[in-house]
């Protein structure tokens, strides 16, 4: 009998068929080739007709080179960290297309000449917080502050309130940052109170400058008293404020979170911030402040090692001048159209025979942002048994498993999800 591994066609021969070429375009000749390689040996084991090849290595190529996959964030944390925190707004999603070819990112179209890098961006920027003199980015808000920290305080001394040493998130703490760079903590006051008093006798010949951090993780609540920015001015020393979540403005959603305006009306030298929590935009990190300081941190050695790319500064620029990003207005969702469309999910679902109930629920900004406040939200609730099998679907979906139920909180998602949350749902069971 005729051996059936000698029909299966050879990997030159499946990757000249026309289909399979174009994906190489595609998708590149690497990754074709190991598919169509792997299709091979399940032919040559038996597992597939040999004719089959061709079309079985179409079936299994990836929709894309990337394996990055899209998730949708039924978790009701609008900032998850897990997930990239800020998705961007559909500007931003189209401006990072644009930039990435090459672009005028750091050239003058007029002159010809190299221009300053990023230019629309920090213009932006200071159009939008026009209290700041002078803005610069790098890749994050923590070297933001290592940047501020080396320029400002190495060899000196940073002064703090020991109620503001905070862990950021996956064990990193912003006083081991700090002094990383070779500064010096003053730390002043106890965990729940400083006063104004205890800042003034840490002051000396030795005060690089004196900083105030957002908690932004966690309140303190009961005997507590803290100097706030207004206050920290009377000072005579450089005062740095690292307010965390980014806004740039108040915002009337969140009454307690601090801003960039604000801090710097109220005598912040500078202001430093993320650009991808409640601003909603790329990763990035906000410098705003004093144009000296500024400029200073800009020409600074490492802040050469802490530059942002073209993508992330177009990404920043329509996310400023744009129209409001996903997180601000999933932060203004009115919670009885939340309601509305999770029971429109919920009796969808139930109508197909799945055990589905439209509930209340409870959302958080998340990503280190207005820790405490609860946002009224609703959810469909499905048995737990949910959670995984939607977690490995496609698209991804990532729920909040909480007493025994598998949540899915619509108060992170648009409501143009809700069709691909319903047909990932069914797709289930
Ligand atoms: C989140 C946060 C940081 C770190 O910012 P990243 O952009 O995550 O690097 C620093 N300080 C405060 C107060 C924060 O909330």
């Amino acid at each position: 009998m005729r051996d059936p591994r000698r029909d299966v066609p050879g990997t030159d021969r499946v990757l000249a068929d026309p289909a399979v070429a174009s994906e190489i375009d595609r998708l590149g000749h690497r990754l074709v080739k190991r598919t169509a390689q792997q299709v091979q040996q399940r032919a040559r084991r038996g597992e597939l007709d040999p004719e089959q090849v061709v079309a079985e290595t179409l079936a299994a190529l990836p929709d894309s080179a990337s394996s990055v996959r899209p998730v949708l964030n039924a978790t009701g944390v609008l900032l998850h960290t897990n997930l990239g925190r800020a998705a961007l707004s559909d500007a931003a999603r189209e401006a990072l297309l644009r930039a990435a070819g090459t672009t005028d990112v750091e050239l003058d179209l007029h002159t010809g000449r190299r221009g300053p890098r990023g230019a629309a961006a920090l213009a932006a920027l200071r159009e939008a917080v026009p209290a700041a003199e002078a803005a610069h980015v790098v890749n994050n808000g923590a070297a933001a502050l290592a940047l501020a920290a080396t320029a400002l305080g190495a060899g000196r001394e940073i002064v703090l309130s020991r109620g503001e040493l905070v862990e950021i998130g996956d064990g990193f703490r912003i006083p081991e940052l700090l002094t990383s760079t070779g500064a010096q903590l003053r730390e002043v006051g106890t965990t729940n109170r400083v006063r104004l008093g205890d800042y003034r006798e840490a002051l000396g010949a030795e005060t690089g400058f004196v900083l105030k951090v957002h908690p932004s993780n966690f309140v303190i609540s009961g005997f507590t008293a803290s100097v706030p920015v207004a206050g920290l001015r009377e000072l005579d020393a450089r005062l740095v404020v690292d307010i965390g979540s980014g806004l740039l403005r108040p915002d009337p959603a969140l009454p307690d979170e601090p801003d960039a305006s604000t801090a710097l009306a109220d005598g912040a030298d500078l202001v430093i911030a993320s650009g991808d929590k409640l601003l909603g935009g790329p990763q990035c990190g906000l410098l705003l402040g004093r144009a000296e300081l500024v400029e200073r941190l800009r020409r600074h050695p490492l802040a050469r090692a802490m530059r942002v790319d073209k993508l992330t500064l177009a990404a920043l620029e329509a996310t400023v001048r744009g129209p409001q990003p996903p997180i601000s207005r999933a932060l203004r969702a009115d919670p009885a159209v939340l309601l509305r469309r999770a029971r429109a999910l919920a009796d969808q679902l139930a109508a197909a025979g799945v055990p589905a109930e439209a509930v209340e629920s409870e959302a958080a900004a998340g990503g280190g942002g207005a820790p405490g406040v609860a946002l009224p939200s609703a959810a469909v609730a499905l048995p737990e048994r949910f959670a995984k099998p939607l977690r490995l679907g496609d698209p991804a979906v990532l729920a909040r498993v909480e007493r025994d139920s598998c949540l899915l909180d619509l108060a992170a998602l648009p409501e143009e999800a809700d069709e691909e949350l319903r047909r990932a749902v069914l797709a289930v069971g």
